[in-house]
């Protein structure tokens, strides 16, 4: 019997791939190890870290996208309004990637943190309890953590700064300001777009 040459893992490959910056690559190489072998916790440990950092990264596209949505559109800011097909579906992805994370990881922490702050920046009528109802069992799981109470409280009860549009209403969350002639970054909002006061993440 010749023992069969064994190559690199597929984790390996997936570290390897990292290292070169070949992030997609990683992230499927991920995919193939953990359906190989869905126990390991190295394998599962790297899946949850870089599919959460492809859902922070869509997150931010989706703020992005929906604020130069603000601008070009000219949506008041008050103004009820549907967000672009594009803007929906970089949230939809960000989704997906949380997703792919709470199935290999149902109780990782930041992946519900970002959860809880997606769905109530998507929308926030619907978006509210959803969020509240994630932060209070992460509540209750770990007592002392500071971070979860205070974002509680940030979006507990509708936003009286915002009028709960979830805007700077400095910029009017266009994340900038005109001035004698020039765009300049909200200082307020630090170029988000986001109210200081109940924006979350
Ligand atoms: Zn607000
Ligand atoms: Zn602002």
């Amino acid at each position: 019997m010749v023992p069969e040459a064994v190559g690199p893992s597929k984790f390996d490959e997936a570290k390897a791939a990292l290292e070169r910056g070949a992030f997609d690559e990683a992230l499927h190489l991920l995919e193939v190890a953990h359906a190989e072998d869905p126990d390991d916790a190295q394998t599962r440990e790297l899946y949850a870290v870089t599919h959460l950092a492809k859902a922070i990264r869509l997150s931010e596209k989706a703020r992005q996208a929906r604020q130069a949505a603000i601008e070009r559109r000219a949506i008041e800011y008050d103004q009820e309004f549907q967000d672009d097909p594009e803007v929906a579906r970089d949230f939809d992805e960000a989704f997906a990637a949380i997703e792919d994370v709470l199935r290999v990881e149902p109780t990782h922490w930041k992946a519900r943190m970002l959860k809880a702050a997606l769905v109530f920046r998507r929308d926030r009528e619907s978006g509210r309890p959803q969020a509240l109802a994630i932060l209070n069992e992460l509540a209750i799981e770990e007592p002392t953590n500071k971070q979860v109470p205070f974002t509680i409280r940030k979006i507990e009860r509708p936003c009286e700064r915002c009028g709960d549009t979830g805007f700077c209403p400095h910029c009017k969350g266009r994340g900038k300001r005109r001035f004698l002639g020039l765009d300049r970054k909200c200082e307020r909002c630090y170029g988000r777009g986001i109210c200081p006061v109940c924006g979350v993440l």
